[in-house]
């Protein structure tokens, strides 16, 4: 038992973000009475919201806030009374600035696969198995900030990395490599493009002289894109640049079956780390109480383990996860008779408290 205290921004934002938040507060509510854990919560502004309440979707005291924390927590953004917003007025933009303003180069995306939910995978069964895998991509380089340009009849994106930008992103994924199989998966398109060749050099060279234990093999992302299809159990942690990443994360989250079940963590190298859940607002269904709230539940997971250095917390309640994936415990994204977001998440708690006595007796 630890009583260090940790600051958490908690960011609701819009749509069925509150409701997905209330259940992680609800959670870390308990993980503070079974594993001795302190948390101070600081709810802020972020998305719609605080364009409604504070004419900016990214307002100074949030990032104030942020600035004394060791991680902030999002529900999600957006929501379609503001589509017609002007650009620096969507909610989209709050999210957008968070990541420049801390710099959170390095996006952290787990694809594990469960016996209880391979069937709503449009993947067979047999392939599901044993998938466990995580996906660092780059965040804050290559085409998506290089110059951009456009006339009548042409148009630029240029794809610039430097070396800096290579090593530290590296260096994360192969910390994270050493607390697993201890393989990387460098994804890139060397055959081609000058800045993957700069990636496999840089890339190599910081796993040869700083990871002895980590071993990395190459594949192009064309493979890759294949194989995380055909055989995606093989791969461990798989490193890639900001605009493969974004596109293979996409398809890896298909191995899942819902968009309700990805967590994610963006981080900077100060183990400040921003968490939610993969999903956005889902206008569609706020405001019922039927929003799956395990992604938020598995981005509370990840915070627990990368910021705030907690494994055995984490542990927990993914434990506490997967035994009510289970028992059969679903939201109705995944089965017509589902739970409603509060009875889920009274479902975790409960084996959360149920794993904590039985530890406690034996
Ligand atoms: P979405 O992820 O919000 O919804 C897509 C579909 O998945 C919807 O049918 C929705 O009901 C369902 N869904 C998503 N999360 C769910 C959950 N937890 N439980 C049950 N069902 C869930 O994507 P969208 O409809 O393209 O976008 C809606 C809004 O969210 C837009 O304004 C978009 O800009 C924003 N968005 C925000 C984020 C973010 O905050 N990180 C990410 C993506 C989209």
């Amino acid at each position: 038992m630890s009583d260090s205290a940790f600051r958490v921004v908690g960011l609701p934002g819009d749509g069925i973000g509150p409701e997905v938040y209330a259940s992680a507060c609800r959670v870390l509510a308990v993980l503070q009475e079974t594993h001795g854990l302190r948390i101070e919560l600081d709810e802020q502004l972020i998305g719609g919201a605080a364009v409604d309440a504070a004419g900016d979707p990214l307002p100074q005291a949030t990032i104030d806030a942020c600035r004394r924390a060791d991680a902030a927590l999002l529900g999600a953004v957006g929501g379609p009374q503001w589509d017609g917003n002007p650009a620096e007025l969507r909610p989209e933009k709050g999210l957008l600035r968070i990541r420049a303003e801390f710099n959170l180069f390095c996006n952290l995306r787990p694809i594990v696969t469960h016996p209880a939910l391979h069937a709503f995978s449009p993947l067979r069964p047999e392939r599901l198995r044993n998938v466990d895998l995580m996906i660092v991509r780059e965040l804050t380089g290559g085409s998506y900030f290089g110059k951009k340009w456009r006339d009548a009849g042409q148009a630029e994106d240029v794809c610039r990395y430097t070396a800096p930008e290579i090593e530290r992103v590296t260096r994360a994924a192969a910390r994270i490599a050493q607390r697993r199989s201890k393989r990387i998966t460098l994804v890139d398109k060397a055959n081609v493009l000058e800045t993957s060749r700069l990636w496999r050099e840089v890339a190599h060279r910081v796993i040869a002289a700083e990871f002895p234990g980590v071993t990395m093999e190459n594949m192009y992302v064309d493979a890759a894109a294949m194989h995380l299809l055909t055989r995606p159990a093989d791969f461990d942690v798989l490193l890639t640049e900001n605009l493969f990443g974004d596109i293979l994360s996409d398809e890896a989250s298909m191995l899942c079956g819902s968009m309700g079940l990805l967590p994610s963590a963006s981080l900077n190298e100060e183990r400040f780390g921003l968490y939610e859940p993969v999903h956005g607002s889902a206008p569609d269904i706020a405001g019922q109480g039927i929003a799956n709230p395990y992604a938020m539940l598995l981005s509370v997971a990840m915070m627990l383990r990368h910021s705030l250095d907690r494994p055995a917390a984490a542990d927990a309640l993914e434990s506490a996860i997967y035994r009510c994936w289970s028992d059969g415990v679903l939201t109705r994204d995944l089965r017509a008779d589902g739970l409603g977001t509060e009875a889920v998440t009274e479902a975790v708690c409960e084996r959360l408290h149920g794993a904590a006595s039985a530890q406690t007796t034996a």
